[in-house]
């Protein structure tokens, strides 16, 4: 079976776009966890001919209105992506800087041995290169400044990634 790569963060950091400019191809799912599986997209992927399987977790977020939701979603999300992934792509937003909401999926993503590669996105200029830093307090390792709008450094993101397999 091919790797799978979950990719997990708050709402609005950019999930979604990396998701789709990366995805090749809509994938069925297989299994099936009652309440949560219809709200994850599966894709094909590819990268330096390795090829994978991607989780868009995030779709959990739909669900969720309320403050406490959401908090609770995203938990779901990073046990789902311990679960079910070989690697994970905890997403951040550089614009917005380190959240408590970082902290609280950063502090369930330090309990698993599978590879966490921080993310951290809407770095859409060098000059927004210092806004990587801070993102080491989160203890999982050397982020990785990207703007997945842009496809700016989602290479350096992707070989990272295979690295992992
Ligand atoms: P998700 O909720 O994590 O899936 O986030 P989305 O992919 O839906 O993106 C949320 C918002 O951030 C959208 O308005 C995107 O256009 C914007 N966005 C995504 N990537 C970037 C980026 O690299 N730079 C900037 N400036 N905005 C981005
Ligand atoms: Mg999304």
């Amino acid at each position: 079976a091919k790797p799978i790569v979950a990719i997990v963060g708050r709402p609005n950091v950019g999930k979604s776009t990396f998701f789709n400019q990366i995805g090749k191809k809509r994938v069925s799912i297989v299994e099936d966890f009652p309440g949560v599986t219809r709200d994850r997209i599966y894709m094909d992927a590819e990268w330096l001919n390795h090829q994978f399987t991607m989780i868009d977790t995030g779709g959990i977020e739909l669900e969720n209105d309320g403050e406490g939701k959401i908090l609770a979603s995203m938990r779901q999300q990073a046990r789902l992506a311990i679960e079910e992934a070989d690697v994970i792509v905890f997403m951040v937003d550089g614009r917005t800087g380190l959240t408590h909401d970082d902290e609280e999926i950063a502090h369930i993503l330090r309990n698993t041995r599978k590879p966490v590669i921080v993310a951290v996105n809407k770095i859409d200029s060098p000059k927004q290169h210092m806004d990587v830093f801070e993102f080491y307090n989160l203890g999982l390792g050397d982020p990785i400044g990207i703007s997945a709008a842009n496809a700016l450094n989602v290479g350096d993101l992707l070989d990272e990634i295979v690295k992992n397999f």
